[in-house]
């Protein structure tokens, strides 16, 4: 079995679930006492959003490469960073370090396409919805992706960093997600990308009938098939 590399705490709330969703692969593919071997990196959430705020992205990338070499030099096979927003940084990591990194966009754009969907909305953190790097990498799959409107994308933004990253989940914001939700299927959406790791914390399939696409789940399941390999 091959060693995942891990970087975490982005927030550790999600870091939990990626720990148990790739113990379980391990388990439910191997079965007995099997578990995943794997090597995590967990930052201080803090520091890391006091960085995205101020938009200090130079000195973000730097200690996302750091963790990366960590890892490697620790024996990890593959990096797996726990979080859609660092991604942002993935093309820096990858040109740093000579394992693979396994990209959480492209583990969610084959199951969208395994369902038959090419357009769905996206949820996250404003720079995930804003800026192109995750959106850019969906379209590469042929996926078109459309963000919620200015005030809606600011209450998505806000639940995450106010209330699920610090464990919070709230009856009032999983109504103010849900109602996001469809209006994102009045724009088109097929199907809706949960593109924050701590989103899954709040809504899952059992609350809407449109698609839900769990990037925790997705890119836990994708690293782990890659440590059975
Ligand atoms: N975990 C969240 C995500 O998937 C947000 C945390 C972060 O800012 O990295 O984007």
């Amino acid at each position: 079995m091959k060693t995942l590399g891990l970087i975490g705490g982005l927030s550790w709330e999600s870091s939990t679930e990626y720990y148990r969703y790739i113990n379980t692969f391990v388990k439910e593919e191997l079965g007995g006492l099997n578990s995943a071997k794997c090597l995590m990196h967990s930052f201080n959430f803090a520091e890391i959003v006091e960085m995205q705020h101020n938009g200090e992205w130079e000195k973000a990338t730097q200690a996302m490469v750091d963790a990366a070499k960590k890892l490697e030099g620790g024996g990890a096979d593959a990096i797996v960073i726990c979080t859609n927003t660092m991604h942002k940084m993935a093309d820096d990591l990858e040109k740093n370090v000579v394992i693979p990194l396994i990209h959480i966009a492209d583990a969610t754009a084959a199951k969208i396409k395994e369902q038959g969907l090419d357009a769905v909305g996206l949820l996250g953190t404003n720079f995930t919805m804003e800026q192109d790097f995750y959106k850019e990498r969906l379209k590469k799959h042929g996926i078109d992706v459309v963000v919620p409107d200015g005030e809606d994308r600011k209450i998505v933004h806000n639940v995450i960093y106010e209330e699920l990253c610090q464990g919070v989940v709230k009856e009032s914001s999983k109504k103010a997600y849900l109602e996001i939700l469809s209006r994102l299927a009045d724009k088109g959406a097929q199907g809706v990308v949960l593109g924050c790791t701590e989103i899954p914390l709040l809504i899952n399939q059992n609350d809407t009938s449109m698609p839900l696409f769990d990037t925790t789940y997705l890119h836990s399941k994708a690293a782990a098939e890659f440590a059975m390999k």
